[in-house]
């Protein structure tokens, strides 16, 4: 059983923060700044696509809600919200997890993305095989 299962099953210790009917919220115990959240579906799925449309809703509302927690109750000026789906990505648990990481000030988190424009034919070669992809 994989760690975010037992914690959903209530066999490892956790933080609740939300507990719905499909999606679970716990405090990270190793958080990247003060209150930084994992929003997980009660059921284990590995990858983002897999959710229900149910599932979807209630992750996304359940981070919002956090989100908006944060800042009333924590003062956060900001949130970043995150997903690595994949070893590649860095998910470290191949549990679908979201991080709710609320932010206080510019310095605490780095998210280093290294971007270069790309040529138009790269682009449009690609936005259509994606498309194949989603018919
Ligand atoms: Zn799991």
């Amino acid at each position: 059983m994989c760690v975010f299962c037992g914690i959903v099953a209530g066999e490892v210790p956790k933080h609740e923060v939300y507990s719905g009917e499909r999606v679970l919220a716990f405090l990270d115990i190793n958080p990247a700044t003060r209150g930084h959240c994992l929003v997980v579906p009660k059921r284990h799925v590995e990858r983002l696509g897999e959710l229900s449309r149910e599932e979807a809703a209630e992750l996304l509302e359940a981070a919002g809600a956090i989100a908006e927690a944060c800042r009333s109750q924590l003062g956060a000026k900001g949130v970043n919200f995150w997903i690595n789906q994949g070893r590649v990505a860095g998910q470290v648990v191949p549990h679908l997890h979201l991080h709710v990481v609320p932010r206080y000030a510019e310095e605490e988190v780095k998210v280093e993305v290294r971007a270069e424009r790309a040529a138009q034919q790269e682009l449009e070669e690609t936005a259509e095989r994606l498309r194949k992809g989603l018919r």
